[in-house]
């Protein structure tokens, strides 16, 4: 692979042709290095190049002295909670998440099950770069062995959640990792569960791994011909879920996450939820008349994950689907999202429509500007002042990815891309009329700095 190994959700391109068994190798040597870990748990998703993968990190955690621990087929959320919970020093987990399955890739967690950090993914880059790997003689290399914890994590969901209504959830794993706990899990919390895609299957054959609104019209139809009263689909390695209500109508994200996110906020006074700078502000809107307060972090669950640790927030959450529920730990975790869902639906006795209805619906505009990448630097460096100038009114302005400014009915982030050679603009505005008017504006000023 060229250049950085680790994007903002761990190591990720097409399986065999970047992310190879030789580099799987290296990484789980390097991991076993950094962090001098004795164990080590492995666990993946469903697909093709899975299998292949996970022996060959297993190969470079033993070359170095680690025991690996194999889960085998679990949940993103599930191999977080174990190396926590099986008191390993690092857990490796063997995913592309939603991407196409040709696709696969590594993310990396510490013994506190939470994502690896910048400095820490940096260290494994360096460790490969220099190929400091500290290989062991014949009499200490590793063992394996292959464990099956997955009732540990089932049985610390059903601790956390309890359900009184016994829901008829439809549920959709799209035959990645949650294919078989999930349906599970949802039973043993008393719900009626029918299954749609619930076999685990490496090619995705029934829809994308990714949720939304188009990949899930099948489970619409069928909650809607079963009267069910829910819809639940998780992401190909489960870390995210998608919603579909009663009506069979597709649950937008960024409502559902911001109707969540007021229900939080209701059950304690002052509390902090943390999301991303791309999120709809009607997050904003449903946390701060519950007297809460939404602070803001970069697009990555990793950044939500640290901001949320300190501030000792109570939730936080990506417009994805990606929530973050301290009560059990800090990865995304789609089923403790949807067991804690049904629990929101019970404590408000509503049904998932009405629920979500009480998010108001804004308008967003986005609009791409190309842009020489050796222009960005400069650009982004003058658009704060810019905006700043230009919209003399504004209630905020931050730089905490790209440069995001707050105005009274609406907002615009400006960020470069870090692929392309392209300025991105996003605006949001309490109608699609504000919304443009805001995108005029902002579009002239960038353009202008873009010609300079
Ligand atoms: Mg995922």
């Amino acid at each position: 692979m060229n250049g950085r190994l680790f994007g903002s959700s761990g190591v990720r391109g097409l399986a065999n042709v970047e992310v190879t068994p030789s580099l799987a190798a290296e990484i789980g040597a390097a991991v076993a290095t950094c962090s001098e870990a004795l164990k080590v748990v492995v666990g993946r998703d469903t697909r093709t190049s899975g299998a292949m993968l996970e022996n060959a990190t297993v190969a470079g955690l033993l070359s170095c002295g680690a025991n690996a621990w194999q889960v085998g087929i679990v949940p993103t959320p599930t191999l977080a909670f174990l190396t926590k919970q099986l008191k390993a020093d690092a857990g490796i987990m063997i995913t592309a998440s939603h991407n196409p399955p040709q696709y696969n890739g590594l993310k990396i967690f510490n013994a506190d099950g939470m994502a690896y950090d910048m400095k820490s993914q940096d260290k494994i880059e360096e460790t490969i770069r220099k190929r400091q790997f500290k290989r062991t003689n014949w009499a200490d290399v590793g063992t394996s062995q292959r464990v099956d914890e997955t009732s540990l994590y089932a049985e610390a969901v059903r601790r956390k959640v309890k359900l009184h209504r016994k829901w008829h959830v439809v549920v959709d794993p799209g035959c990645g990792a949650t294919y078989n706990l999930a349906p599970q899990i949802l039973k043993s919390l008393g719900c009626k569960v029918t299954t749609l895609n619930a076999q685990a299957d490496g090619f995705f054959p029934a829809r994308s791994p990714e949720p939304n609104a188009e990949s899930l019209e099948p489970l619409a139809k069928v909650v809607e011909n079963l009267g069910a009263d829910i819809g639940i689909a998780y992401d190909g390695d489960g870390d995210r879920a998608a919603f579909i209500d009663e009506r069979g109508n597709f649950a937008d994200f960024d409502r559902t996450l911001a109707a969540y996110a007021g229900h939080v906020a209701k059950q304690k006074t002052g509390a902090t939820v943390v999301t991303n700078v791309e999120a709809s502000m009607n997050i904003e809107k449903m946390v701060e008349q519950n007297h809460g307060k939404v602070v803001r972090t970069k697009v990555g669950d990793v950044y939500i994950s640290e901001e949320m640790k300190k501030h000792k927030a109570v939730f936080g959450g990506e417009p994805c689907g990606a929530w973050i529920h301290p009560q059990l730990h800090y990865c995304p975790d789609g089923i403790l999202t949807s067991a804690l869902l049904l629990r929101a639906l019970e404590n408000e006795d509503t049904e998932l429509s009405d629920f979500v209805a009480q998010a108001p619906v804004y308008s967003t505009v986005r609009k791409n500007m190309a842009c020489r990448n050796t222009e960005k630097n400069r650009i982004m460096k003058q658009v704060s002042e810019s905006l700043r100038s230009a919209f003399p009114e504004h209630r905020e302005i931050s730089d905490v990815d790209g440069v995001r400014l707050v105005l009274e009915n609406g907002w615009m982030l400006v960020r470069a891309s870090g692929t392309e050679p392209l300025m991105r603009l996003t605006v949001e505005g309490e109608s699609l009329r504000t919304a443009n008017k805001i995108m005029a504006k902002a579009t002239l000023l960038v353009r202008k700095l873009v010609e300079e």
